[in-house]
């Protein structure tokens, strides 16, 4: 199978009417120069040098409710990205947008230009969690919009957040649920947390927001993670991307915000496979153990920084970790 690329192309929205309490608009709008239609073909003749030969490579409107912006301005960027697959240069286009901005009229226009994947920010199908985060959409928003994106034949992604205000794991671990009967082919999973300037930031100090550990939100994910693969719904994204803001700690006030949050989801899932065959082989075994794993998961296996081999140390193991190419995604041999 071809490996995919995306071009990214950054449109935050402007004076975006909404006010979802996790959002800090004005950073947002503030700290990026929006590309404009004319700037896309020289955007993407860039990423082009760059990406390797035989690829599937996609254009991405990411960043902002593409689908909200005027329609004639959302014509004048699909047509410049159109032009490279006209010439067999990328595969297709991809675009974020809101539940609430997706109509019949809206899908045409995007089906003329080859658009592939919608993703929609769905965040959350608890409606308690939707209006305490100041969404401004419903769950029926979601379910509609996700209808009509099937129903036009686009491939749909549905993006949640863990944790916001509201939320409980039962919640999340129906979000991910109602994603997978939604018809969703792809998902990102991000948690929750307290930005800068922003009404959740208030509330986080007037302790009436309280985020998730870092423990809590990579347990969550663990077994949001578990329905998604099981319904080869692919993740596209564990966490938030580490931008420059986050890292350094500009915009963070609080949260689980880490950046190898995924490998950290990872090691978890490993540590509960290993212990699991450990136990299952009981006490019939030494306490020598190789454990092979196939080349793609070892490090996972071992863990982040290692945790799950020092565990086993801890435990009075004596292991080592071999890798096999052979071995499928979550195939594990101890011997
Ligand atoms: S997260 Fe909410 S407030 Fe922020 S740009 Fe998107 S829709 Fe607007």
């Amino acid at each position: 199978m071809k490996k995919h690329s995306n071009i990214p192309i950054f449109i935050p929205e402007l004076a975006c009417p909404h006010q979802c309490i996790f959002c800090d608009q004005k950073t947002i709008s503030g700290t990026h120069t929006i590309p404009q239609p004319a700037d896309v073909k020289d955007i993407v003749e860039q990423y082009l040098e760059t990406i390797p030969k035989n690829r599937t490579i996609n254009i991405a409107f990411f960043g902002g409710t593409f689908t909200g912006l005027p329609i004639e301005l959302q014509e004048q960027y699909l047509i410049e990205a159109f032009k490279f697959i006209k010439r067999d240069r990328v595969s297709g286009i991809r675009l974020s947008t809101r539940p609430d901005y997706i109509n019949v009229p809206v899908l045409e226009l995007l089906k003329k230009y080859n658009v592939t994947t919608i993703e929609l920010g769905a965040q959350s199908t608890s409606q308690e969690v939707l209006d305490e985060t100041g969404r401004g959409h419903t769950v029926d928003d979601i379910r509609d919009a996700s209808n009509l994106i099937c129903k036009h034949g686009f491939e749909l992604g549905l993006q949640m957040m863990i944790g916001l205000p509201g939320d409980s794991y039962e919640r999340s671990i129906q979000t991910a649920k109602d994603i997978v009967s939604l018809g969703a082919c792809n998902t990102r999973i991000y948690p929750a947390i307290v930005v800068k300037h922003t009404a959740l930031e208030k509330l986080y100090y007037e302790e009436r927001y309280t985020p998730l550990t870092l423990e809590e939100a990579v347990e969550w994910t663990k077994d949001i993670v578990h329905i998604f693969e099981k319904n080869n719904i692919s993740i596209l994204r564990m966490g938030l991307h580490p931008s420059d803001e986050l890292v350094i700690g500009k915009s963070l006030i609080a949260g689980p915000f880490h950046a190898s949050f995924k490998e950290m989801v990872m090691t978890q899932i490993w540590k509960e496979l290993i212990d699991a065959e450990l136990q299952s082989l009981n006490s019939s075994f030494s306490d020598k153990i190789k454990i092979t794993v196939s080349d793609r998961q070892i490090h996972y296996a071992i863990g982040y920084r290692q945790t799950n081999r020092e565990q086993l140390v801890s435990r009075g193991y004596n292991v080592r970790f071999e890798q096999n190419p052979s071995f499928s995604h979550y195939q594990l041999n101890i011997g």
